[in-house]
């Protein structure tokens, strides 16, 4: 697959990820039985027999399953460590964590940050993570503490390079100010369903800093794809559904599917967005790659840009 340098540093990476999210199978670490293990290592080798070699994760993913399947592939498969982007995240606190009255939470603490990254070393059982990224913004978040936190881990050799996600452009700009190491990645949702960060600056501010979007839910959780039912109960179904009429009109004038146009679309931008794919079945996983040699000319583009919206440009 084509490689694609993450922030512009030597961290480099498949221009598809492969995300980790549901390879488990469950939300529920007690539900996770060997079957499903076992299904979840599958997804896993099929992504990184198909070329993909960014592999996104993160603590809370199952509470820590994701990560210890991942581990148990990385065991398997010789060479296949030095062969791999390990991204993982930390910061989001479920309810009920450390005291029965905790409420779900965000928690940048340098003590949070530096145990939740031992953590997800040992489920990994790897030496080190090569991108670390702060999960969605604490409101109270002190940027000198995470600054601390960074370089400690980064001192102790325990991760490569950092990141951020679900982080707003002045989010970002706070934090870099702070932070003695760049931020390479801002992970973000971005999907022909989801077209803020066109909108907002967050990928003008990749631009202008070089930090690379990761673009999360790049299907919108499946419904711009091939078979998934769009809920008519939700109030944009309209636009939804005119969207995807739009998509498969090109699709098929293309010869191809709705997946590899919605996923090629994102690649499209100049910022350099790396789509994650979250499929856990193999023929879906090999399907996307198609999507990295497949170019919109910029008029499809518009016009899918068009359909999103449900309305035309001003
Ligand atoms: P996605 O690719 O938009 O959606 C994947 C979902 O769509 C799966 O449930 C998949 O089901 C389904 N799907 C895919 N192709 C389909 C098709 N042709 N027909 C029907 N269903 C189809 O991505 P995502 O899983 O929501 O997110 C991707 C990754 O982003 C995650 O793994 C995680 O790493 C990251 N993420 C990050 C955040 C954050 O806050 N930073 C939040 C969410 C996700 P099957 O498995 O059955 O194919």
């Amino acid at each position: 697959m084509q490689t694609i340098q993450i922030g512009g540093s030597s961290l480099k990476s498949s221009r598809l990820a492969y995300g980790c999210w549901r390879v488990a199978g469950t939300w529920n670490p007690e539900e996770v039985m060997p079957e499903r293990e076992a299904a979840g290592r599958r997804a896993i080798l099929t992504a990184y027999e198909a070329g993909y070699t960014l592999f996104d994760h993160a603590d809370i993913y199952c509470m820590g399953a994701g990560e210890k399947i991942f581990g148990q592939v990385l065991k398997e498969v010789s060479g296949m460590r030095e062969r791999v982007v390990i991204a993982s995240k930390c910061g989001i606190r479920k309810k009920g964590d450390s005291t029965p009255a905790a409420p779900y939470r965000y928690d940048f603490t340098a003590p949070y940050i530096l145990q939740s990254c031992e953590a997800s070393l040992k489920r990994l059982g790897v030496e080190v993570i090569d991108l670390y990224q702060l999960h969605r913004p604490d409101y109270l978040c002190d940027p000198a503490e995470v600054a601390e936190a960074f370089s400690k881990l980064k001192q102790q050799g325990k991760v490569r390079e950092f990141g951020v996600s679900n982080f707003r452009p002045s989010q970002v700009v706070m934090l870099q100010k702070a932070c003695p190491m760049r931020l390479l990645v801002n992970q973000v949702e971005i999907s022909l369903a989801r077209l803020n960060c066109f909108e907002d600056g967050t990928l003008d501010q990749c631009l202008a800093e070089t930090m690379t979007p990761l673009a999360w839910s790049p299907l919108a959780g499946g419904q711009l794809a091939d078979v998934m039912p769009i809920d008519l109960r939700a109030e944009d179904h309209a636009k939804r559904i005119g969207l995807r009429e739009e998509l498969e009109h090109l699709a098929r004038e293309r010869g191809t599917t709705r997946t590899i146009v919605a996923l090629a679309w994102l690649m499209k931008h100049p910022s350099g967005i790396v789509p994650i794919v979250g499929s856990t079945k193999g023929e879906r996983i090999k399907e996307a790659v198609e999507a990295v040699d497949f170019e919109l000319s910029r008029e499809e583009w518009y016009l899918l840009l068009e359909a999103s919206r449900g309305e035309r440009l001003p």
